[in-house]
């Protein structure tokens, strides 16, 4: 490859990161890194992965055009632009990045994908690479996965106490009916899981009916059970082979249509056995709705359902540069929060590009969230118990508005009120509710 220019990121001292390319074998891994370590974008790549991990970056996308490189990063489910690249230092950069993928850096135009570790201090990272042509140049997507994903439990998930002593009972209930409900990539998988972690697995059996190849992570001791839509395959086919084996508990990874869901609730009824599916909603009420526009037997659903368990996530503040400010009292009224039981919310502190402290220096971006007030997230969970009062209005009037009437006459907590808690806490600001509440 020829030499850069720019030898400027050589100059810099550089931040201890270690990287293990691509290769089938120890001795091949060994030899692909060795040839790629002196080439002229090892620096500049070195400086990226430790500036993606610093950020706690979950994805970081790369655009080439002809003239530089413009760079978003994806953090806790918000994307922020960055400072571009110029196009030469991204150029070599890249090439190196490919090698140590096993990729071809010749080519600018077919779709590649490959993988490499990287291991800055003690936090080792799988990278997946992804490039493909675009009419404006190349993209490339850059996906850091750590080694444990960092939420599993329902307390991980920020679940509080009382909520889950209400909800595992529930599931371990020899009956009934458990949905499952959030928006697709904000947690949909992971509270899944960790509903699905909730069950006592190890003194009973458990199955997940799932699509063939979904490529959702297994739940220890959950028996998968795969079945192949395109080939005329459903969760009913395999059923009577599966109740064969005497589960105790099925649960639906995806609920397709009404037929699915009337068998279900049968399922849920007839045998001592505990169902579990999951649908797409922004709250556990909204999911009442979503599940009747499948057209079940409302009366079959609503003797059945047990409770609905619900999740988004928000971003937390930041704990060393988050900033205290007193509430208007006509915020609290409007949250629903009496006077005097709340002293001090707290707003995140975003780094302020030239603002100067009292010696003229720069004040610079906080050490733990570089400047964003954020740091990782939390789900705010919602747990909808059925009661004799929410049956009635499911089969009568289940609109949103009259189901959340009458889950909060009968002392349900919604969504939005257990999101106040979480601001009232200072775990998280209210603008952050704002932008996820906003969706
Ligand atoms: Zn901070």
């Amino acid at each position: 490859m020829p030499k850069p220019k720019d030898q400027s990121a050589r100059n810099i001292e550089l931040p201890p990161v270690k990287f293990e390319a691509a290769g089938d074998s120890q001795e091949e891994r060994d030899y692909n890194l060795q040839l790629v370590e002196p080439s002229p974008g090892f620096p500049t790549l070195m400086l990226m992965v430790a500036d993606v991990v610093i950020r706690h970056v979950d994805t970081a996308v790369f655009d080439f055009t002809p003239k530089a490189v413009a760079i978003r990063y994806l953090i806790d489910g918000v994307w922020h632009k960055m400072p571009p690249m110029d196009r030469e230092s991204g150029d070599f950069m890249l090439a190196t990045l490919k090698q140590l993928c096993g990729l071809n850096y010749r080519e600018r135009r077919q779709r590649q994908e490959g993988a490499c570790k990287a291991l800055y201090f003690e936090k080792k990272f799988n990278l997946k690479v992804i490039s493909q042509g675009v009419p404006t140049g190349e993209r490339v997507g850059i996906y850091l996965e750590s080694k444990k994903p960092p939420m599993e439990s329902l307390e991980d998930l920020g679940m509080r106490a009382k909520m889950r002593e209400q909800l595992l009972p529930l599931l371990n209930s020899p009956s009934g009916l458990v949905v499952v409900t959030a928006l697709p990539n904000e947690g949909y998988s992971t509270l899944w899981r960790a509903v699905l972690g909730g069950c006592d697995r190890f003194l009973r059996d458990h199955y997940v009916l799932e699509p063939q190849g979904q490529g959702e992570k297994e739940v220890i001791n959950f028996h998968p059970v795969a079945y192949n839509p395109a080939a005329g395959e459903t969760p009913q086919s395999l059923l009577p082979e599966l109740l064969l084996r005497e589960p105790h508990v099925l649960a639906f990874a995806e609920l397709s249509d009404g037929n699915l869901l009337n068998e279900i609730c049968r399922l849920a009824k007839s045998v001592p056995l505990l169902t579990l599916t999951r649908i797409y909603s922004r709250h556990a009420i909204e999911a009442v709705p979503r599940l009747l526009a499948l057209k079940p037997d409302p009366k079959s659903l609503a003797e059945n359902l047990t409770a609905i368990v619900s999740m988004r996530l928000v971003r937390k503040l930041c704990e060393y540069c988050k900033q205290p400010y007193q509430p208007a009292p006509q915020v609290l009224a409007k949250l629903g929060i009496p006077p005097n039981r709340v002293q001090k919310f707290f707003r995140p502190l975003p780094f302020q590009p030239g603002k100067l402290d009292e010696e003229g220096n720069e004040i610079p971006p906080c050490d733990v969230c570089q400047g964003l007030g954020y740091v990782g997230r939390t789900g705010v969970c919602e747990l909808l118990q059925l009661t004799p009062a929410l049956r009635e209005a499911l089969q009568t009037n289940p609109r949103v508005d009259h189901l959340t009437r009458v889950a909060e006459e009968g002392g349900h907590i919604s969504m939005r009120d257990e999101a106040v808690v979480l601001v009232a806490k200072g775990i998280t600001s209210l603008e952050e509710l704002q932008r996820v509440f906003s969706k």
